[in-house]
């Protein structure tokens, strides 16, 4: 069991953090692992519905007695979606359509 490199991830079941090797990612406290990092870590949390949760890993920049962990989970909002194009704002000039 060599070369397994720490990240920047953490695991989505328990928090603790991800570890990668060439083949394959797993959580360094519970054991969950996975094909790839976001297999495991909470960047790759999918909805029921199969898009992605939104949440990313991200290092903490604000380490504080009541939140110590050095990698925290954000959401940062659900971005996978394709966004809908923007309709026009007023339907398409109806009032003075046709004189
Ligand atoms: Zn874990
Ligand atoms: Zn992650």
């Amino acid at each position: 069991m060599a070369g397994w490199t720490i990240t920047d991830h953490v695991c989505r079941v328990c928090f603790g953090r991800v570890l990668h090797s060439e083949k394959q990612a797993r959580c360094a406290d519970c054991g969950v692992s996975g094909a790839q990092v976001k297999d495991v870590c909470a960047c790759g949390v999918k909805l029921n519905s199969g898009g992605n949760a939104g949440l990313r890993c991200t290092k903490n920049l604000d380490v504080r007695p009541e939140c110590p962990a050095e990698v925290v989970i954000c959401y940062v909002g659900i971005t996978e979606k394709p966004a809908k194009p923007d309709k026009a704002k007023h339907g398409g000039g109806g009032l003075f359509g046709e004189v």
